[in-house]
């Protein structure tokens, strides 16, 4: 599932920085994320980094992309063709939020 951004955005740009993959920018009425280069972090960071600092709490799943963790990590590799990332199985919860204890099955 790429994160997106809610309507409720208040456009405070605390999230653009944060984001691995430059995903985020600035859109129209609110920051916007391109489900193209988002990968939910997988591979950099144990959350969504633009979820972390949303002091408003709209960097959310978006339940109309709903991608695996194999392929939200082939994207980063494609992405980042010249970093190391392990292999799907060898992800650890520091580099992926399906890893969470918390995270729901
Ligand atoms: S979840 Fe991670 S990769 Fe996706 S937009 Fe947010 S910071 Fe970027
Ligand atoms: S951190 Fe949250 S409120 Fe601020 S620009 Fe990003 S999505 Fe909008």
């Amino acid at each position: 599932m790429a994160t997106h951004i809610t309507e409720e955005c208040i456009n405070c740009g605390a999230c653009e920085p944060e984001c691995p993959n430059e995903a985020i920018s600035e859109g129209d009425d609110t920051y916007v994320i391109d489900p193209n280069l988002c990968t939910e972090c997988v591979g950099f960071h144990s959350m969504e980094a633009c979820q972390a600092v949303c002091p408003v709490e709209v960097c959310l799943p978006d339940p109309s992309h709903v991608e695996s963790e194999e392929d939200l990590l082939a994207r980063a590799r494609r992405l980042h063709p010249d970093k190391n990332f392990p292999a799907v199985d060898g992800l650890t919860p520091q580099l992926s939020h399906f890893r969470s204890p918390k995270k729901k099955k």
